[in-house]
């Protein structure tokens, strides 16, 4: 088996109510490919302008099972940068600025020695992008998208079109009611439902996530950090992401119930995201870390 993932390879600028960063490793897939590589190896396909920052490579580079036989470097572009702006309470985000760079130009190419994955994650990028990848994914088992606010305005039919195509959709819940006119996640999610997906999962931030599936329904509380652990919120989607798809590759699990598990590890590993700006957060993080938060969580979440 085999986990990939395209998208975004960002130099994000941060403002939070309690400090910022300038020009830190950003990007969906990036995020991703960090966070599912505390379980397991993950293939990233991107692609970065000439300006890439030397540091960044180096960092990206260090988590060791990460494989980047699918980064693009184009001397002659830019690389996708993008600026985030936290509100008091940190719920609330502002983009400050986005300057598409390399993602105006062609997709970056799956390589051939990829053409085998089997798990596919499309983290955010343009629809059309996201849907060129699919068709270089001949062997996929499990395809499963995310989208933004952006891709919704500029992008829908194109976006409705692959909604057709995948199995399952993150999304989180204004971006729900963005898609669907609805703002009840459970009603909006249903209706995501009919646009093709088996599956569709509703983030709801420090009010943890649901998941509606054809088989049934979950839910799952966020983790619970105290407000002095979060630092930064940024990529806090895209590592839940990563922790969720590297579980179902990890475990070879593909149901309702190895989705509602693998939740839970979404849930943890992006716990370890928002504690500090950047990929900081996830480096040499370990499954047994992971298991620890997951064991919290599930005391906290016990019902009954
Ligand atoms: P998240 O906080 O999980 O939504 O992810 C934030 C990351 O997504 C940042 O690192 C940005 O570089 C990246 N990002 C922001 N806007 C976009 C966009 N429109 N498409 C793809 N990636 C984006």
């Amino acid at each position: 088996m085999s986990l990939i993932v395209t998208g975004t390879l960002g130099i994000d600028t941060i403002d939070t109510p309690h400090g910022g960063a300038e020009r830190v490793p950003g990007g969906s897939a990036s995020y991703f490919a960090a966070a599912a590589s505390a379980q397991g190896p993950v293939r990233l396909v991107g692609a970065v302008g000439g300006d890439w920052p030397a540091e960044h490579r180096v960092l990206l580079e260090s988590f060791n099972n990460v494989d980047l036989a699918g980064l693009e470097q184009r001397s002659d572009s830019r690389t996708f940068a993008w600026g985030g702006r936290y509100l008091d309470n940190m719920n609330v985000r502002e983009t400050t600025f986005t300057e598409l760079g390399v993602l105006e130009e062609a997709p970056p190419e799956v390589p051939e020695s990829f053409r085998d994955s089997e798990l596919v994650f499309l983290a955010n990028s343009h629809p059309s992008v996201q849907a060129s990848f699919l068709d270089q994914l001949p062997e996929r088992q499990l395809s499963v998208m995310d989208s933004m606010d952006l891709w919704i305005e500029i992008a829908n039919p194109e976006l409705h079109a692959l909604l057709e195509r995948v199995d399952g959709v993150m999304i989180n819940d204004s971006e729900a009611e963005q898609l669907t006119g609805v703002s009840n996640p459970f009603t909006a999610a249903r209706k995501v439902l009919d646009l093709g997906p088996n599956f569709v999962i509703i983030k709801k931030g420090e009010h943890g996530a649901i998941l509606v599936h054809r088989d049934g329904t979950a839910l799952v509380p966020a983790y619970p950090a105290g407000s002095d652990q979060v630092v930064d919120p940024t990529g806090a989607g895209d590592s839940f992401a990563g922790g969720f798809m590297a579980y179902l590759e990890r475990t070879g699990g593909r149901d309702f119930s190895a989705i509602q598990s693998a939740l839970a590890w979404g849930t943890v590993t992006a716990s370890f995201t928002l504690e500090s700006f950047g990929l900081d957060g996830l480096k040499n993080l370990t499954i047994d870390q992971l298991e620890e938060r997951v064991e919290i969580l599930r005391a906290a979440a016990r019902i009954g």
